[in-house]
């Protein structure tokens, strides 16, 4: 085998660390450089999402999102379990409250079944053994497989397993530019490569333009925000997640319980102006933001994919009180405003496509000649992060045999 295989990744959240570690253990390349533009890893998506390993009954069996979860969830398991990483074996329940959502419940079930996840559906004078706080209408669906763990623990525990695998973080080093065979850095640094993967998460698509590449998608970002309890609870036995709406890449605010026990609720999913506007002027950028801002009121004006009414309903919940009203749809416990208070926000770096005037509902990947774009990489792309990892080193690894 020829070693002589330079690697760049591009992007140092979840999905590039693991590439690099995937990469490294298949020992053939001869260097692999991760750069990534902040001066710490894993600040975004990765550290700012529910910390949840999804089991994978959401997705319609014909995506990529399906054909990768239910295996993705069992290796991130294995891997926290290996690597002493806490875990929170908490399981979690669906539940419903109308007869329209009972008939996605089952579509759901069946869902899970074609995707190969471990997944019950039970009738409701059976929820007080799973969750004796959960409400639902007739039926719900148990995931034992859905647990949680802190992404922050389990960032850390990569990051030293790829440090002693050599792999060379370069940190305050944004891609500013590429050619054929070599990209331009922040720092005007030169680095050249055979192989190189986009891993940017809310800016792979800007990052992909870089290397002329032009698709049907635009950026619509959408801001999870969390409330977490003050305290540990004990109440709580599992998650509770309502019935989604299919149509939409977003779960709807429910319970979960973290891996140290404190209850978050959330995350909202509210229209924001670039991948790292957190707060109300923060992470913007000129062109990116404009951009957004003519999409959503394009957006806003036409109801397209129903985001003027996505937008009216999530805004009510910048106020503390509908988060918790919303919350307590799923549960008989009383849930007060005095116990919980604002926990980081993240931001869903989700993609429209501007041809099906839709969000995009799957991960999106792109090669072109030797360099590879992994775009609209939302959840669970987080719990498919070892799975994509072995996938993708996998397809580069025959490219270089052949
Ligand atoms: C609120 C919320 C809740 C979620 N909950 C879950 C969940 O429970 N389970 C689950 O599976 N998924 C969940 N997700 C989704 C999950 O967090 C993401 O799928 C995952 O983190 C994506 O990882 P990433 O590495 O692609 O992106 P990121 O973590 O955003 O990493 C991309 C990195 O690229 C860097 N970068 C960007 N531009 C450049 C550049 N030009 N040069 C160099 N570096 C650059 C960024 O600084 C960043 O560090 C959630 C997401 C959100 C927002």
């Amino acid at each position: 085998m020829n070693k002589k295989n330079k690697l760049i990744i591009c992007g140092g959240g979840i999905i590039g660390i693991t590439i690099a570690r995937e990469a490294a253990l298949s020992n053939k390349f001869s260097e692999i450089k991760l750069l990534e533009k902040d001066p710490t890893l894993g600040s975004h998506s990765t550290t700012r999402n529910s910390g949840v390993i999804h089991a994978g009954f959401y997705y319609s069996p014909e995506s990529t999102k399906a054909k990768l979860c239910s295996k993705g969830n069992k290796l991130m398991r294995d891997y926290c379990i290996k690597n002493n990483i806490k875990t929170n074996r908490c399981g979690k329940v669906v539940v419903t409250q109308n007869e329209k959502q009972e008939e996605i419940l089952f579509e759901l079930y069946e869902r899970g079944k074609k995707n190969g996840c471990d997944l019950e559906i039970l009738n409701k004078n059976k929820l007080y053994n799973y969750e004796s706080l959960g409400i639902t209408y007739k039926n719900f669906l148990w995931s034992p497989n859905t647990w949680s763990i802190s992404p922050i623990e389990l960032l850390n525990n990569l990051i030293k397993e790829c440090k002693s695998l050599n792999i060379d973080f370069k940190t305050g080093e944004k891609i500013v530019s590429a050619g054929p065979s070599f990209i331009k850095t922040s720092k005007n640094k030169k680095y050249f490569f055979d192989y190189f993967i986009n891993t940017c998460g809310g800016y792979s698509l800007e990052v992909a333009k870089l290397f002329g590449i032009n698709t049907e998608y635009k950026l619509l970002p959408f801001k999870g925000l969390y409330l977490k309890s003050s305290e540990k609870i004990k109440k709580f036995k599992t998650h509770i997640y309502p019935v989604p709406d299919i149509e939409q890449p977003f779960l709807g605010i429910h319970t979960t319980i973290t891996s140290d026990n404190y209850l978050k609720l959330g995350p909202t999913a509210i229209p924001v102006l670039s991948p790292e506007n957190y707060k109300l002027f923060e992470g913007l950028n000129f062109k990116i933001s404009k951009e957004i801002f003519l999409l959503q009121i394009n957006l806003l004006a036409k109801n397209e994919f129903g985001f003027r009414d996505l937008a009216l309903r999530e805004i009510k919940y910048l106020v503390k009180k509908n988060i918790l009203k919303k919350a307590s749809e799923l549960t008989t416990e009383n849930l007060l405003e005095n116990d919980y208070t604002w926990h980081s926000p993240g931001i869903r770096a989700q993609l429209f496509n501007v041809c099906t005037k839709k969000l995009e509902n799957d991960f999106v990947l792109v090669n072109k000649d030797n360099t590879f774009h992994i775009l609209n990489s939302i959840s669970p792309a987080w719990s498919c992060s070892f799975i994509n990892a072995q996938k993708i080193v996998s397809n580069l690894t025959q490219k270089i045999e052949n």
